[in-house]
């Protein structure tokens, strides 16, 4: 099997150990030790981080910064990004010195054909999710061997079981933060003084796309601002395998 590198030309597949494997080795390795093994295992070329420069995203983003600063982020900007999270990302790469940040944006003539009237996250959340999130993410993705991201299993729900290291279909995904606490984010934050997202300040504590997103009250879940009022709890790019 080969895989379109991503400046266009053929590059080998790298035989990777299977899931199981790596997930056994990694369960209690730190966040840097995470990143750090996905490099070896699969090569800078071959792998990428998404983020959604969110409001913990800086603490993951320093963790693979200090890895290397030069493995792909892959950003989905749906449209309907808060301004904020935008110069967030700019201030994040900027800061952390980040020098592959991949902004991806869904396709215009599926935009025309599915959401001419910019409401479908009103009135279908999950097809919106779809054509703005999952399938360009499956899109940036088509190169990659393995992909990083930085759930946690504290944020309870679907992701309360997460393991280190699992099978996203075609390629491996690890989650270097699945073990961590809050109070261990906080902690990269403090040390490393990184910046807050702009909207934290006025009380999003999980920010994502404008329409879906509320604030959280006094001793509401992180997540609760997200979806507020229906049964939808993520987007789609964790819960199925993105081929
Ligand atoms: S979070 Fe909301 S606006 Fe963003 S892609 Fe999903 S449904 Fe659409």
């Amino acid at each position: 099997m080969s895989a379109i590198a991503p400046g266009g030309s053929l590059s080998p597949a790298p035989v990777l150990p299977s899931v199981g494997e790596l997930d056994r080795a990694l369960r209690d390795a730190s966040p840097g030790e995470v990143v750090a093994a996905a490099l070896k295992v699969v090569g800078r070329e071959q792998l990428a981080v998404v983020s959604s420069f969110g409001t913990e995203s800086a603490a993951l983003l320093k963790v693979v910064a200090d890895v290397d600063p030069a493995i792909p982020v892959v950003f989905l900007d749906t449209g309907w990004l808060f301004e904020e999270t935008l110069a967030y990302r700019d201030t994040l790469i900027a800061t952390l010195g980040l020098t592959d940040v991949r902004s991806i944006t869904p396709l215009e003539e599926t935009l025309t054909r599915e959401d001419p009237d910019r409401d479908l996250w009103f009135s279908n959340p999950d097809a919106c999710c779809r054509i703005r999130k999952v399938e360009p993410l499956a899109r940036a993705l088509k190169p990659f061997a393995a992909w990083i991201n930085g759930r946690k299993r504290f944020q309870g729900g679907v992701r309360a079981e997460i393991p280190v290291v699992e099978d996203d279909g075609a390629r491996l995904k690890f989650n270097p933060f699945a073990n961590v606490s809050r109070d261990d984010i906080k902690a990269i934050f403090a040390r490393a003084k990184l910046p807050q997202h702009p909207l934290q300040a006025s009380g999003f504590l999980s920010v994502g796309c404008m329409p879906c997103t509320s604030r959280a009250a006094e001793g509401e879940d992180e997540r609760a601002g997200r979806w507020r009022g229906r049964a939808k709890t993520e987007c789609g790019i964790h819960t199925m395998k993105i081929s």
